[in-house]
């Protein structure tokens, strides 16, 4: 079976990925980051409060939001990984302290409230307790990411490991890498096909010797991945939908005649005061890939105003729904930058470069939290930035 370009082989890693997690807090600059998984985004009020305490009492006082839809606090003393873990086994976000890292679950927002083929909700409740449930998937690598997309498109592109997309109410693709595999199964079925091939990335990890993060880094990933799915059908395959340019903002319509309001977190960060307004505004809320939220479930759209209020973008022309940074100065020791305040700056004072296009501020030349697609890059050098406008 031959699945999109072949790779003769991937980046040699030497060493385990130490990405953070609640309990392995990495020491930053500015001090211990921790990262909370969100499996699908979902957070209930609760959880938004509980976060919000242990953001207050033992971080910077803020909430990061990661493209994968996770949570990071900041400023954490050297050996708040147990207290925090604590926390959060409380709140009910912290299922499996062996499994933690692993959990990175995208899923479609708004979905089973307001558009899609089909209701993901119950796929990412049932494929985050089988992975728990599982010691074996613990040694997945802390970078693998899955993703379930109800047929909208907008998280099939993300580049996940494993992915599920709905290509009618019936009939489910599995995506590898971000290819079609050309393996499909009925809905009931999905679950179980993503965690055969989240077993199989395993085994072919191992096989090639057990070092690769992610599924595209082993040679020939996708297809040899797919030879170890047993029994499944194999369909005609798909284009698999890029990345969305354009995302839901604003109000909109829930299929049952209640309101979403969905808002775009300027750099991604949220205060403890934002937490706690959103956990006064809904029973539940879900994270999104792009560095926002969705507060679902609404008799109606009149919230807008308060979200706006403070602070976040509801507005589909704003300049935030086009900008990005990474930690910068004074997070990240290798920034030559505080690239945050400086994006802050150029978006008040409208003096955006490349015309305001859609741009990722960065203070190194790894462009951490990049998003993908077509990205004007906007480099900190140590004497101004550097302007790296997308090829044609
Ligand atoms: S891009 Fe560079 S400066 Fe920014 S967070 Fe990553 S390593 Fe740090």
């Amino acid at each position: 079976m031959t699945i999109g370009p072949s790779r003769t082989i991937g980046p040699s890693r030497i060493r385990v990925d130490a990405c953070p997690g609640a309990l392995q807090v990495h020491q930053a600059a500015d001090g211990g980051l921790a990262r909370i998984r969100v499996p699908g985004g979902a957070l209930t009020a609760a959880q938004l409060r509980a976060v919000g305490a242990a953001a207050r009492e033992l971080g910077d006082g803020a909430v990061e939001l990661t493209s994968r839809g996770n949570l990071q606090l900041r400023g954490l003393p050297p050996d708040a990984g147990r207290e925090l873990g604590g926390r959060l086994a409380e709140a009910g976000l912290l299922p499996s302290e062996t499994h933690e890292r692993v959990r990175n679950l995208l899923a479609s927002v708004l979905s089973g409230r307001a558009g899609g083929l089909l209701d993901v909700r119950p796929w990412v409740t049932e494929f985050d307790a089988a992975l728990c449930a599982e010691p074996a998937l613990a040694a997945l690598p802390g970078r693998y990411l899955a993703a379930f997309d109800d047929g909208r498109g907008d998280v099939a592109g993300l580049g996940a490991d494993v992915g599920l997309l709905a290509l009618d109410d019936r009939t489910v693709a599995l995506l590898l890498a971000g290819v079609d595999s050309g393996v499909r199964t009925a809905p009931d079925g999905a679950v179980g096909l993503a965690l055969a091939a989240t077993r199989a990335f395993l085994r072919e990890r191992a096989a090639q010797g057990g070092t690769a993060w992610r599924l595209a880094e082993l040679t020939d990933g996708p297809a040899r991945v797919a030879e170890r799915v047993d029994g499944a059908p194999v369909g005609t395959r798909v284009e698999v939908p890029a990345e969305p340019r354009t995302r839901p903002i604003g109000a909109v319509r829930q299929d049952d005649g209640r309101t979403a309001l969905a808002a775009v977190v300027p750099l991604g960060r949220l205060t403890v005061a934002h937490l706690a307004l959103l956990a006064d505004l809904a029973a539940e809320i879900q994270l999104t890939p792009w560095r926002g939220v969705v507060v679902s479930d609404l008799a109606d759209g009149s919230a807008a105003a308060l979200l706006a209020e403070a602070g976040l973008v509801l507005d589909p022309a704003s300049a935030w729904t086009r900008v990005t940074a990474c930690a910068g100065l004074p997070g990240c020791a290798k920034s030559r930058a505080d690239v945050r305040a400086d994006a802050t700056a150029a978006v008040v004072t409208r003096s955006l470069p490349a015309g305001g296009a859609r741009q990722h501020w960065a203070g190194c030349e790894r462009r951490c939290g990049r998003p993908g697609g077509a990205v004007v890059d906007v480099v900190a050098t140590g004497s101004g930035y550097r302007i790296d406008e997308p090829a044609d």
